[in-house]
């Protein structure tokens, strides 16, 4: 059932999941599989699909429906699902708040107000663009200055083109993305600008948008001016040191009146907040167990409110762990609880789940500090895999079996990925 009228919708739910993104759909599926039978999913748009349904381009679904597909497509394909499975799915209905006792609070333009019930909470709210507010850029306030994946929206949705000259900040994956775009609906695109000594986003994307499109990519080099009063005129950028202090006496001025920003993704964690759950500083996400479960019983979460992920394919199978937990969860089948840690060790920056139990194989995703050329990724003394290369844009996935940590019961395992001759 698919509504936006929470009259229609029942008062108690086995599992209601918060977003229908890709996580959030593959949740509900997930649920459903191991035995829950009433499954709700909440979202704020009028459809389900999250991001994915500005993503026009193509690129999603080689790994998990092996055919590339575009965004909106991929979500196509689990919306039917969805939908064939029974999942009942709000639109138009924010998820105010979920209580301790697992009262959920919709907020409706059209029914104002609804309290549900749920025996568990699949949280999948995904993540926010940062703003300028974030990096604090000098200079005046014109128009003409947003976020890639706000304009993403206003060029695939809405059909507006945000501007005829255009700088990109940042090399995040919307950025790169939006360079091709904005050069194929015939702005010109003078450059993308990384302050950081490697770019941001994934390889493909720097040779597929970039390079094709002779767009260059100017790295350890960053914004220091912004000018014009109504609409942005003109920008000013400098490369930086080592410390990211910009060499002024090397400046240049760039016409354009838009700058977008693609300068990394938040998780939308306020519900989390609220539930006092216990957050990852680094993840800026839920601390998980093996079972994608928080440190509130019964909570659960997968896709970008948990760690952000660049591609879809490892969003949907992470979400769909989660929501055959989930439903192990509400009857009464959940399997042991984990006895082993992982920790972030060297040149590692964050890994997901923050524990994992002897007795499954688990999916360990984790990202880089620095890129590094041929390397050693090691867990503790019980594992070792060889990578050729590791880049912070690129989220590594380590499948790690039962028969590795047979001896490690209680224990704390270090992830470090080491240089070759280091190891
Ligand atoms: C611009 C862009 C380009 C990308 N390109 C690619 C690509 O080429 N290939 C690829 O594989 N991956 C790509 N990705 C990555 C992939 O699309 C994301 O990792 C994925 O969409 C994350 O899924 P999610 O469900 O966690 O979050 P989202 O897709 O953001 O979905 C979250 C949903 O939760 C809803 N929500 C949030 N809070 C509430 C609330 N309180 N109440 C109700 N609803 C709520 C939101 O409205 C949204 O619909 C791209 C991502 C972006 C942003």
């Amino acid at each position: 059932m698919l509504t936006a009228n929470l009259q229609h919708l029942d008062k108690d739910y086995d599992v209601v999941v918060v977003g229908g993104g890709p996580a959030g759909m593959a949740a509900a599926l997930g649920a459903k599989e191991t035995g829950a039978e009433k499954v709700l999913i909440v979202d704020r748009e009028k459809e389900a699909g999250g991001i994915l349904l500005q993503c026009i381009h193509p690129g999603f679904g080689l790994q998990h429906f092996r055919e590339e597909l575009t965004g909106p497509e991929y979500a196509e394909r689990y919306k039917q699902q969805v939908l064939d499975a029974g999942i009942h799915v709000a639109t138009d209905t924010y998820v105010l708040d979920i209580d301790q006792d697992k009262q959920v609070k919709l907020l409706s333009g059209t029914d104002g107000v609804r309290l549900i019930n749920t025996k568990a909470a699949v949280l999948s709210m995904g993540a926010r663009e940062r703003t300028r507010g974030a990096i604090r850029t000098p200079g005046h306030r014109p128009a003409g200055i947003l976020t890639a994946g706000l304009a993403q929206k206003f060029v695939n949705l809405m059909g507006y083109l945000p501007g005829n000259k255009a700088v990109i900040l940042g090399s995040g994956d919307i950025g790169l993305i939006m360079a091709r775009r904005l050069t194929l609906e015939g702005v010109e695109v003078k450059g993308v600008f990384e302050i950081m000594p490697h770019a941001n986003g994934l390889n493909r994307n720097i040779v597929q948008c970039l390079h094709d499109y002779d767009i260059p990519l100017h790295l350890s080099t960053t914004v220091v001016d912004l000018q014009g009063r109504d609409r942005l005129e003109k920008i000013t950028v400098a490369p930086v040191d080592s410390h990211f202090q910009p060499d002024l006496s090397k400046s240049w001025d760039i016409d354009c009146d838009t700058l977008l920003l693609s300068i990394g993704l938040i998780p939308e964690n306020e519900l989390t907040r609220r539930l006092k759950i216990r957050l990852d500083p680094v993840t800026q996400g839920a601390v998980v167990n093996s079972q994608m479960e928080t440190s509130k019983d019964g909570v659960f979460v997968c896709g970008n409110v948990v760690h952000i992920h660049d591609l879809v394919d490892f969003v949907s199978a992470e979400s769909e762990l989660t929501g055959r937990n989930a439903g192990l969860y509400v009857t009464d089948q959940q399997p042991p609880g984990d006895n082993i840690r992982l920790v972030p060790g060297e040149n590692v920056r964050y890994c997901v789940p923050h524990t994992i139990s002897s007795d499954r194989t688990h999916t360990v995703y984790m990202r880089a500090s620095q890129p590094m050329e041929e390397s050693i990724l090691r867990l503790g003394d019980v594992y070792e895999k060889k990578l050729r290369y590791v880049v912070p844009a690129e989220m590594i996935n380590l499948k790690v079996r039962p028969r590795f940590l047979q001896n490690f019961h209680g224990e704390t395992l270090k992830v470090d990925i080491l240089p070759v001759d280091n190891t």
